[in-house]
């Protein structure tokens, strides 16, 4: 087990006449057994920051550090970490044990603790009756475990995995997911999963780092990013399906600032801890999670429709609206609902769980320092 730390890396691509800033200024610090994703869309600089660590792939810029030691400058094999890469090449002659066992022959580890390691390694990802195969006969998924196979043997304190079950779907994926949770329960090393499904990194990580085109957006728990998104960025990628965001103005009525659309569909007080943050006739992007909207009867709505669209999905109805140019739509227990497109409906958005985003700069509007 080990710390790791990210200074200020920076990766810039030369492609011709063009530079490619693949990782702009990256500051990570992992603590020892930690469980981190590498989060965001493809393109986005997770794999150059993974290939970085392993030692793949020169710095531009910046340190790493391995516990406590900056690796910049060592060789791969010294760094004592991990990897399993989407497509990290086996060697084809040779069976799945010799693969996995490769580098530790390299090494010089004797013969009957090589058998003793594979063993252990083997059960822990069910490759047991894989070890007498070649590579090619195997499945992409298995092909992936025996990839986990051969960078956990090493013991590494730090573990590097690109997309590891890139090519699992469905059931499998979601075995496989808790499977490598397990794992890490089991052997502790720090760890970096890089993967561009924000489910696959809820579920796995102690902590997430979101990432867009190579500059890092949050750095947080799971409960952090999605409860208290840093910018729309966040908010729209954590969680499935995404965050409604709407354009409203700031109105102030009777004395009470007031959110409102600009045909004052809505009007939803201000609440008391965004007073401080929000000023009179300004534009912000309002976000709710479907979730956090509830069918409603009586007076006490925060807007007041007609259904455009109702999905019932079995454990969940999602109800549709249109406000003026934009869509929301909320998630609701299907047991309670049975509506139709055209219905009137009337919503209600739970108080404490809206986001409110400055409207060109997509920052959270608590982060945003006002102008006196
Ligand atoms: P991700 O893993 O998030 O999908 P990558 O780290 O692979 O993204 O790529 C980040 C950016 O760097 C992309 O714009 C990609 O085109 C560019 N890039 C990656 N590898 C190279 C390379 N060897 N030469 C030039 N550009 C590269
Ligand atoms: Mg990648």
């Amino acid at each position: 087990m080990a710390k790791l730390v990210l200074h200020q890396l920076k990766k810039i691509y030369a492609k011709k006449d063009e530079k490619v800033y693949a990782v702009k200024n990256l500051n990570l610090d992992c603590s020892d057994g930690e469980f981190v994703a590498l989060l965001g869309p493809s393109g986005c600089g997770k794999s150059t920051t993974l290939r970085m660590i392993a030692g793949l792939e020169e710095i531009t810029e910046g340190d790493i550090l391995i516990g406590g030691r900056k690796v910049n400058d060592l060789h791969p094999k010294d760094r004592n970490i991990g990897l399993a890469f989407e497509n990290y090449a086996m060697y084809p002659p040779l069976s799945v044990y010799d693969n996995i066992s490769f580098n530790l022959r390299a090494g010089g580890v004797q013969k009957k603790e090589i058998k003793q390691r594979i063993n252990k390694i083997a059960e822990l990802l069910d490759i047991q009756d894989l070890l007498d195969f070649k590579p090619g006969m195997l499945s992409g998924g298995q092909k992936q475990r025996v990839n986990i196979a051969r960078a956990l043997i090493r013991e590494p304190e730090v573990l590097l995995l690109d997309e590891p079950l890139s090519h699992l779907d469905g059931k499998v994926r979601q075995k496989m997911r808790t499977e490598i949770k397990h794992l890490h329960t089991e052997i502790n090393s720090t760890t970096i999963i890089v993967t561009h499904d924000q489910l696959e990194a809820m579920a796995l990580a102690d902590r997430i780092a979101i990432i867009k085109e190579g500059e890092l957006q949050q750095f947080g728990t799971p409960y952090e990013v999605f409860n208290h998104p840093q910018n729309e960025f966040v908010a729209g990628f954590i969680g499935e399906p995404p965050m409604n965001i709407m354009e409203v103005l700031t109105i102030r009525n009777k004395g009470r600032l007031f959110f409102k659309t600009k045909n004052n569909v809505i009007s939803f007080p201000v609440p008391d801890n965004y007073v401080q943050y929000v000023r009179e006739n300004e534009t912000y992007h309002f976000g709710i999670r479907p979730t956090d909207i509830s069918v409603v009867e009586g007076e006490d709505f925060s807007v007041e429709t007609n259904v455009s669209i109702f999905e019932n999905l079995g454990e969940e109805c999602r109800v549709h609206i249109r406000l003026e140019e934009q869509t929301m739509f909320s998630i609701v227990s299907s047991e309670l609902l049975n509506l139709k497109q055209g219905d009137p409906v009337k919503l209600k958005f739970e108080q404490h769980r809206i986001h409110i985003f400055h409207p060109s700069s997509g920052e959270r509007i608590e982060n945003v320092l006002q102008e006196v």
